[in-house]
């Protein structure tokens, strides 16, 4: 195994090297692209209210104008993680850095685990696209965007996971962003997108405080409520002798039963799924959090995983 301490240096070097040894950084271009419209951004922010400017949008909202004293830039509170779906880093650099192609996101992790941090975190990306978690609608302006070199059906390097979770480290300290709201892109557009795939170390993430997830001798424990009456002959027993059902010794033998009404729709919802195609929001919380089976409907222990974490969420 390699230390990705040892190989991340190196590989950051070797990077430079590539991209100022050869006469020309082959970003130069865009990089002052950037930087204009960085400058444009700052000139924006930097007006102030005058009869002449009145009708520009963020200006003339009011009567009259007082700037406060207090105030600092917004910061992101989600993190969405995406597979880019390409076949190479450079290929995607080449996406993120032509105009027409529209998309772009805060940082890109190879698959030797170097960083290309893209975009001012302040900023907004272009990663997200349609999307809701929630009751939010516009996550671009709420997140940033981790895009992971992956063609999509590939497991994901030992150090691009090393990577991602010390950058991780970083983002969540500095925006104090909670752990439930380190999400994946199908998370947030389940009709629309799978990725990351279901290689993806989600589990092992939560560990770290990224991302929720649950415990699985809580799932065996949990019984539902069909599975419970069957086996039970004691409770058969005395139920039909008594011709009722004693919830008290339900309680008893066994804590926590899933009722037979048990929402899944609800669930899925307060866990943030956009619910307006169910199929489409259980597929993408099987994508997240069972990994496999990915075609096929929920089964008694996807809706104990569902019912277990959706409290975890309340
Ligand atoms: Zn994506």
């Amino acid at each position: 195994m390699i230390s990705a301490k040892k190989i991340i240096p190196f590989f950051y070097l070797a990077m430079t090297f590539f991209i100022f040894s050869c006469g020309s950084n082959p970003y130069a271009k865009t990089n002052k692209m950037y930087k204009k419209q960085a400058k444009a951004y700052s000139k924006e922010l930097q007006q102030l209210p005058t009869p002449e400017n009145q009708k520009e949008s963020a200006l003339d909202y009011g009567d009259y104008w007082v700037g406060t004293t207090n105030f600092n830039l917004r910061k992101p509170n989600y993190v969405i993680i995406h597979h880019t779906a390409q076949d190479s880093v450079r290929q995607t650099l080449n996406t993120f850095t032509l105009p027409k192609t529209q998309v772009s996101s805060h940082y890109v992790i190879s698959k030797n685990g170097e960083i290309y941090h893209m975009l001012n975190d302040y900023y907004r990306a272009w990663h997200g696209g349609v999307g809701k978690w929630g009751n939010n609608t516009d996550l671009n302006s709420s997140s940033l965007g981790i895009e992971i070199d992956n063609n999509g059906k590939e497991e994901f390097t030992e150090v691009q996971i090393l990577s991602l979770i010390e950058l991780l480290k970083e983002i969540k300290e500095k925006y104090n962003i909670p752990a439930e709201n380190f999400i994946g892109h199908s998370d947030i557009a389940p009709a629309r997108k799978v990725d990351p795939n279901a290689n993806f170390p989600w589990e092992h993430l939560a560990q770290e405080g990224f991302g929720l997830w649950y415990d699985e001798s809580e799932i065996e424990k949990l019984k539902l409520e069909a599975e419970f009456f069957k086996p039970n002959p004691l409770i058969i027993d005395l139920n039909s002798r008594l011709n009722t059902r004693i919830p008290f010794i339900d309680k008893l033998v066994f804590p926590e039963v899933i009722p037979a009404g048990f929402n899944v729709e609800k669930a899925l919802r307060i866990i943030g799924y956009n619910t307006s195609d169910l199929q489409a929001a259980k597929a993408a919380f099987k994508l997240h959090f069972i990994q496999e089976n990915l075609n096929q409907p929920f089964n008694s222990y996807d809706l104990k995983v569902l019912y277990h974490l959706h409290k975890k969420y309340l």
